[in-house]
């Protein structure tokens, strides 16, 4: 679809949802996409961009950096505690905040650097036995743990079940989130992101309809 008619449909979809231009954030999930279509959104100028993978992102992201100044990476798919260290390294925030044993190995290491990115914590809004997140009677008590280990939160993020229609989850997730104190919300994708920006996401995460579909032969 490109560059310009995504960020249309965003732009419009701000306008109807009475929100400022602008507000929302477009990251441009590039997993498993060929490098000639990654460069090309760079080309147009866009600097934000997501991977569901610590090794992937390695190969891929300190070179198009260099190259592209101002370039934002964030990670949005499963975090191994041993790869917390190499993650923090890497990108500007972690979308998949999920379990308390994460928590601790970042604050270990963010004492050690100084450093840490933003933190979104993933909630499990259908409480899905195969997905990752902190499910929805949990989630009050896990960001005060966080807060505790003075982690900088700026957000709740969600992936849908694939089966429901998202709404319930975007509102479960922006109602979460409200009574947090927590200002971002990453959520939406390909086939439903002007919706999410209509229930209050910040960060909407857009891959096959930006870059097309995916090859993973
Ligand atoms: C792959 C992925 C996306 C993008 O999905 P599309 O349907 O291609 O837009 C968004 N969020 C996460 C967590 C993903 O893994």
């Amino acid at each position: 679809m490109g560059l310009s008619e995504i960020t249309e449909r965003l732009r419009r979809a701000e306008a109807s949802a009475g929100r400022a231009e602008g507000s929302v954030k477009l990251i441009a999930i590039s997993k498993v996409q060929p490098n000639e279509r990654v460069e090309a959104v760079l080309e147009q100028g866009h600097r934000l961009f997501g991977e569901n993978k610590v090794q992937e992102a390695e190969d891929k992201w300190p070179a198009f950096r260099e190259r592209y100044p101002g370039t934002e990476v964030h990670l949005v798919g499963p975090l191994q505690s041993n790869k917390t260290r190499r993650a923090m390294a890497l990108f500007d925030a972690i979308h998949s905040l999920d379990r308390m044993k994460l928590a601790n190995a970042i604050a270990r290491i963010a004492q050690e650097e100084g450093a840490c990115p933003d933190l979104f914590v993933q909630v499990n809004t259908g409480e899905e036995e195969q997905k990752a997140g902190i499910v929805p009677d949990e989630t009050d008590s896990f960001i005060a743990e966080c807060r505790a280990l003075d982690l900088p939160v700026v957000g709740l993020m969600c992936i849908p079940p694939v089966d429901e229609a998202p709404s319930l989850h975007f509102s479960l997730l922006a109602k979460l989130a409200e009574r947090n104190g927590l200002e971002g919300l990453s959520m939406g994708m390909s086939d439903d992101f002007e919706e999410a920006v209509s229930f209050g996401a910040t960060h909407v995460r857009v891959g096959s309809a930006l870059f097309g579909a995916r090859d993973y032969g």
